[in-house]
């Protein structure tokens, strides 16, 4: 009987767990994703890129001689039923994910399943070390980052396997539905063919950008990383949110670099040690997602209306700002933002104008094509200083001086903001094409006054902790 693999953050065929499990059996092997009401109601731009990639995926299969089946329904367990029923597998594999939602919906497919006499297995493959294997000398978790990445920085991380040389296909394949009718991309307000030019797609992709990156940019990261006019990162967030490229991968070829003696080739392990401690915290305290993860700022009187005209500044990139509407504009153009960009961004909407860090949460989620649960409510939670390991609450930074010191000579600046400008670059109008005409903006009119004075804005919040009795 046919083994069914149930695809999700997994988008690929190197280095994954599950389907070497299968593969192994001999058994032939279909390949299935369910559109889930989980899925369905992903924001805009990260179920574009999701849809983009099942696409991608299925063309991969394939090539090789397989298929994705596609299914929708509001609850994966049904879907997973009928294609049991339609298929007579026995057997369903996956690999885990570890937001709240997705674990409770996979625990409840499992044990379904196990009381209908069906062999449900899930696998590691998402992240290096399991959130629950990496424990404090007292048997705690992590609360602090340099602990954490103390205690795994010499661990042994599985090597990665390689793709299955084939996946047998079954006598039959049952129905799949249409990629084009889950219309993937339509709540993209700015429309699709925006961002896709910023997209890189698929396993393969991934790995060349690993290549390029361990290659040409690994000896400048130090210095690189934090200049948002230079290409000097890896850009593999994209990949590693839909799984395109396995965390254990990007590890063992930053450690050959680490072994070479490359410059910044520590600091990249680091950083996707700071992802695996972004799942450490999401999962032994699922609040992060929604609550102040630090509980003395539960009464914080955070401005939380989002129809507030500052708010609709800085989500438009209109604050008069220059970092900060520089980096919300490339993450409408691009659906990425620099890592630096988004702690200006988060600590200018959550300290300047005292807003509640879920509205830039929530508005990240409905932008960027790398939107990653974890890493983007710890990224948040850092930056409004409620969360672990956070910026200082009182660190309010300076978005006028950060420009000068890592944008010296304005190129990232003018790459983004057309206004007073003669020769505006051209992503800077493509953003004027890309927004809404209600948004009222035009790159001839001049550039607007700051919506919050930066001293004034920082006084505020220093008033707002001080009241607070911090
Ligand atoms: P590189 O510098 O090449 O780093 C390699 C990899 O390490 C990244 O791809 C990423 O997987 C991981 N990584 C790097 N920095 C971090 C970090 N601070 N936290 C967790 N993992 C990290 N990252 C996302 O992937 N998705 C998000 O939704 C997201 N939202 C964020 C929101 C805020 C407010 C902040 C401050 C940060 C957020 N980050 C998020 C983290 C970081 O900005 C991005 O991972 C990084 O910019 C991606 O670029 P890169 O792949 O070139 O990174």
């Amino acid at each position: 009987t046919p083994i069914l693999i149930w695809f999700r953050r997994d988008l690929r065929l190197s280095d994954h767990p599950a389907l070497h499990a299968v593969c192994a059996t001999g058994r032939p092997v279909i390949p299935v994703f369910i559109l889930d009401t989980q899925y369905d109601a992903l924001g805009a731009a990260p179920k574009f890129r999701m849809g983009l990639g099942i696409g991608h995926f299925a063309e991969v299969l394939s090539a090789q001689g397989s298929r994705l089946i596609l299914r929708k329904s509001a609850k994966a367990l049904d879907g997973l039923q009928e294609l049991i029923k339609e298929t007579g597998a026995e057997t369903v594999y996956w690999t885990r994910q570890y937001d709240p939602d997705a674990v409770t919906r996979d625990s409840a497919v499992k044990a379904a399943l196990k009381e209908q006499g069906i062999e449900a297995r899930s696998f590691g493959g998402h992240l290096m070390f399991e959130p629950w294997s990496v424990q404090t000398k007292t048997g705690g978790y992590y609360k602090v980052f340099t602990p954490f990445w103390r205690t795994v920085k010499i661990r042994d991380v599985e090597a990665p396997l390689p793709a299955p040389r084939s996946l047998t296909a079954p006598e039959s394949w049952p129905a799949s539905d249409d990629l084009a009718d889950w219309q993937m991309g339509a709540a993209m307000q700015r429309g699709a063919e925006v961002v896709r030019p910023f997209v890189q797609l698929g396993e393969q992709a991934a790995q060349s950008r690993l290549g390029v990156f361990l290659s040409d940019k690994v000896s400048d990261y130090n210095e690189n990383r934090d200049l948002p006019a230079v290409d000097g990162t890896s850009n593999l967030s994209e990949n590693l949110a839909l799984g395109e490229i396995s965390p254990h991968q990007c590890w063992h070829a930053g450690q050959r670099a680490f072994h070479e003696g490359k410059a910044g080739a520590e600091v990249f392990l680091k950083e996707l040690v700071w992802r695996e401690f972004a799942y450490h915290l999401m999962h032994h305290t699922p609040r992060i997602l929604t609550h102040n993860w630090r509980e003395e700022w539960a009464g914080f009187d955070w401005n939380e209306d989002e129809r507030r005209s500052e708010v609709r500044a800085w989500k438009q990139g209109r604050t008069g700002i220059p970092f900060v509407d520089a980096a919300m504009r490339e993450m409408y153009v691009t659906g990425r933002m620099h890592n630096r960009g988004r702690m200006i961004v988060a600590s200018y909407l959550t300290k300047h104008l005292l807003c509640h860090w879920r509205i830039g949460q929530k508005w990240f989620e409905d932008c960027l094509i790398d939107w990653d649960p974890a890493a983007n409510a710890m990224g948040w939670q850092w930056s409004a200083g409620s969360g672990p390991d956070a910026s200082p609450y009182f660190r309010v930074f300076n978005p006028v001086t950060q420009l000068e010191k890592f944008d010296k000579g304005h190129a990232y600046a003018d790459r983004w903001i057309a206004e007073n400008n003669a020769a505006p670059h051209q992503d800077a109008l493509a953003y004027f094409d890309a927004i809404p005409k209600q948004w009222g903006m035009a790159p001839e009119n001049s550039y607007p006054k700051p919506v919050v004075d930066v001293s004034e804005g920082r006084k505020r919040a220093l008033m707002a902790y001080e009241n607070k009795g911090f």
